[in-house]
């Protein structure tokens, strides 16, 4: 599942690519996605991202708001040639979007451009001081919590197994013991490993490419993520996997608490 650095790497690609181009038509080939057809003769004025959604914000006041949820992807076709499970396409005059979607969840919406910022988004206007007033005192696991949208945009389960493991953290900890100096320390990690995360063009570990097909280098940069039976980095003990709410959680027994 694409989490903020994938997402970001598709916004800057699109940016790159889409920034002032005209959409010439937009094709529909999955009866769940309906409504493209107005965006025709449109001009894709700025690329931007709302935790995991992509904005490709237009001339005409609307925007469309592209969220991959599980397996979508975006590519960039210079031809038309259509790939298999390719659910929607954007034609422009300078090349093609496909969305490809298997499990078909990913979804596609025409709406009206939003001025609003995100402080829930990290690598964007995150605000501590509500987080702290409120999603901070909630008797869930720090991992579950920063993995809810409602508190945090854009963390999945791999960033969130590897923020942790930096701040030396443990994933099972109630996020209401944690104190508020915690909170500056997870933060910090998480902004340094989700940049870090966006340089490497995202994390590869199953089927994650980047816009034009190209995998991810930041599985590179792991450090329990994956990395059950290896030793730790830090202190030599070997990385653990537990299931936590149904998701694999990875981290040093000994460094994190
Ligand atoms: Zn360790």
């Amino acid at each position: 599942m694409p989490e903020l650095p994938e997402v970001e790497t598709l916004c800057r690609q699109l940016h790159q690519k889409a920034a002032g181009a005209k959409i010439l038509r937009a094709t529909v080939y999955d009866e769940k996605l309906t409504g493209q057809e107005s965006i025709r003769g449109c001009v894709i004025q700025d690329v931007r991202r709302c935790g995991k959604t992509i904005h490709l914000i237009l001339n005409d006041g609307r925007s469309v708001l592209i969220h991959l949820r599980m397996t979508g992807r975006l590519f960039w076709r210079d031809k038309a040639t259509k790939e298999p499970h390719t659910r929607w396409r954007m034609t422009t005059d300078c090349g093609n979007v496909d969305l490809i979607d298997p499990r078909r969840f990913a979804t596609v919406k025409i709406e009206k451009t939003r001025g609003e910022k995100d402080d829930k988004d990290i690598l964007l206007n995150f605000s501590m001081k509500p987080f702290l007033e409120k999603q901070a005192k909630r008797k869930v696991s720090v991992k579950i919590l920063l993995m809810d949208p409602q508190a945090v945009s854009g963390i999945g389960n791999i960033y969130a197994s590897e923020i942790l493991y930096g701040a030396r953290i443990s994933p099972f900890r109630q996020a209401a013991t944690i104190s508020n100096s915690e909170w500056v320390r997870i933060f910090r990690h998480a902004k340094r490993i989700l940049k870090k995360g966006v340089e490497n063009r995202g994390t590869s570990i199953s089927d994650w490419r980047d816009l034009f097909g190209c995998s991810g280098e930041n599985q590179k940069q792991l450090k329990v993520y994956g990395q059950e039976g290896k030793t730790c980095r830090t202190c030599g003990s070997i990385i653990e996997r537990v299931r936590q709410s149904g998701r694999s959680t990875y981290y040093c027994p000994l460094c994190q608490t």
